[in-house]
């Protein structure tokens, strides 16, 4: 049986969380946010091989958890699509990922330091980050996630944690939503920058796992208002 078409209200708001995380400067030219479907557990919402403040509603495809196509198309996909089909696959709560190479964030990959909760907006990094080495799993790579089987070692990596670095790449958030996806991602680098400014005047003192718990639930209890304010500038979306 074919798959239904996805929500087009949620088809917008995936474009607009694309343009969202190119303005807060969590993606570049590179970098994707995805969203499961509407109608089908075992399918996943992504742009096309696009930078994200250029995506459009023409734009978004659907694909299966193993990387393909719901239905042929001439656009050409991510590459890395892949971290996005195997997450889904390994955590059912997951309904939307973002994967970036933000920049604070990539001096924590490279020297084995977690991201932890700084300040209470970022209390969904609970015990903190954890951290995925892509050679454990393909030796020598490019270190991009090219294939089902690196999806899976990165899924793997995950864990039940809400934000994976990739060591010399980047780093994956998931979120139960798509607004509460790109909330993480904005805030896993504002964290980033926050946590190496602290650590040059001395130790420092990161929520315990109960605050950051409480913490996440109060203010992710309210994504909407950023996301408000967040869509506001974007405008119309084509
Ligand atoms: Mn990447």
């Amino acid at each position: 049986m074919a798959l239904a078409p996805p929500d087009p209200a949620l088809v917008e708001k995936l474009v607009i969380a694309n343009r969202i995380l190119y303005n807060q400067g969590v993606v570049d030219g590179f970098g994707h946010v995805s969203v499961r479907h509407n109608q089908s557990p075992d399918h996943f919402l992504l742009s096309c091989n696009r930078a994200p403040g250029l995506v459009r509603r023409a734009d978004i495809l659907a694909y299966d958890l193993d990387g393909n196509l719901a239905e042929a198309s001439d656009l050409r996909p991510y590459l890395e699509r892949f971290i996005h089909g195997e997450i889904y696959r390994a955590r059912p709560d997951v309904m939307a990922v973002v994967h970036s190479h933000s920049p604070s964030v990539i001096p924590f990959g490279v020297t084995g330091q977690r991201l932890r909760p700084i300040f209470h907006m970022s209390g969904f990094l609970g015990s903190g980050s954890s951290l995925f080495e892509i050679r454990d799993a393909g030796g020598a790579t490019d270190l991009l996630i090219r294939n089902a089987g690196l999806g899976r070692a990165l899924a793997a990596s995950l864990g039940q944690h809400s934000c994976v670095l990739m060591r010399g790449h980047g780093s994956t958030v998931v979120a139960p939503s798509l607004e509460r996806a790109v909330y993480r991602a904005v805030y896993a680098e504002e964290n980033a920058k926050l946590q190496l400014g602290a650590a040059v005047l001395g130790p420092v003192e990161f929520l315990t796992p109960e605050e950051a718990e409480l913490a996440m639930a109060a203010t992710e209890g309210q994504v909407m208002r950023p996301w408000e304010l967040w869509s506001e500038s974007i405008g119309a979306v084509d």
